[in-house]
């Protein structure tokens, strides 16, 4: 079931979802459904399945020297979300990326969800690779997020990218894009980064995620802006719990967002990592009860492979 679907029959009750990262290669599914176990109790209509990005290793050779390998550490995400699809009976987001894919690559992959059922997917550049300066696609990939709107877009409509193919059954993807109520931080202005948005959604995009925020005054402007720019699709919050002490330093570098004060200074004050934890929870559950009160649609949570968190918030706030 699509997305906008899901929020149309919650008949504006808050729903709750999350997001997980596929194991590390050579382990087991077991340890990603020992994380999604506790969680299933809060009836999430769907799981979203994050997808890494190409990153370099270097294998020494016999002569000593190094040699460079491309390689993914956490790959299968396809694979991922059809496996909990049916354990669970859920659905399932895979996040399907412009960077390390062709048009073609992403092609397959769409289509490969469209065979095992999948509705839904979330339309994202990814970020650029550690070596690099700036994100680069790589040749006849996308740019931006908004062209991997547009190719899906277009599959929707039964239109592939070379072959003309009569089709009875067009996929029928809802699509979901990111959005940043504290800008992405490529992007030169707050202003710029929401005509981006408008971009992606006037492509096709049925609904936004946010990256996380700590302050939920940075989410209501977010929203009442991207509503004044004509953007009216749902926009679901993207919470994270604080859960290690350096994470006031980290979250800020990675993601260019910004925490209160008040929030800090908690931190600062804490005597060690389970505090912090509590702490995190804390706050999270606060974020979360306004959140719900101002009748968002979604509360989506960044489990970033830890569960026991979440379940302490959503058992709190669900
Ligand atoms: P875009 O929308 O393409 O925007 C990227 C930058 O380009 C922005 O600064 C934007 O303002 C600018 N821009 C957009 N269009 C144009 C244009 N036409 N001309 C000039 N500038 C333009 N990363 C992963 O690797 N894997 C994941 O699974 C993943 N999941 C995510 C889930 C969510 C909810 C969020 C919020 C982020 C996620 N990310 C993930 C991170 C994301 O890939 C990065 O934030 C990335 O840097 C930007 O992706 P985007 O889709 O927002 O890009």
């Amino acid at each position: 079931m699509r997305i906008t679907e899901h929020i149309k029959a919650a008949q504006g009750k808050t729903l709750f979802s999350f997001e997980i990262i596929p194991p590390k290669k050579g382990q087991h599914i077991q340890k990603l459904y020992d994380n999604i176990d506790p969680l299933m109790e809060f009836k999430p209509p769907f799981i979203d399945v994050t997808t890494s990005r190409e990153e370099y290793v270097y294998i020494k050779k016999n002569n000593g020297l190094l040699e460079r390998k491309i390689t993914r550490m956490r790959p299968g995400t396809v694979g991922v979300c059809s496996s909990i699809m049916h354990k669970y009976n859920v659905d399932t987001v895979p996040h399907v990326l412009c960077g390390g894919f062709t048009r073609e690559e992403t092609e397959y992959v769409l289509v490969d969800c469209h065979y095992l059922g999948i509705d839904n997917v979330m339309a994202l550049r990814g970020d650029a690779m550690k070596h690099e300066p700036y994100f680069t696609p790589v040749e006849n990939g996308h740019h931006y997020a908004y062209e991997l709107v547009e190719q899906i877009n277009e599959l929707n409509k039964g239109k592939y990218l070379h072959d003309i193919i009569e089709t009875p059954h067009p996929t029928d993807f809802c699509i979901g894009v990111a959005g940043y109520p504290e800008k992405h931080l490529e992007s030169p202005s707050m202003e710029a980064d929401l005509r981006r948005l408008k971009q992606k959604v006037d492509a096709g995009a049925d609904y936004v995620v946010t990256q996380m925020f700590f302050d939920n005054n940075k989410y209501f402007e977010f929203v009442e802006a991207a509503r004044a720019m004509g953007i009216t699709v749902p926009i679901i919050p993207g919470i994270k719990p604080v859960s290690v002490q350096r994470h006031i330093n980290v979250l800020p570098q990675i993601f260019r967002i910004n925490l209160p004060d008040d929030l800090v200074k908690e931190i600062e004050k804490s005597r060690d990592n389970n505090h912090v934890r509590e702490i995190g929870i804390e706050w999270a559950v606060q974020q979360s009860k306004e959140l719900i009160a101002a009748g968002v649609p979604v509360v989506h949570y960044y489990s970033m492979g830890r569960s026991n968190n979440i379940k302490a918030i959503a058992s709190q706030v669900f």
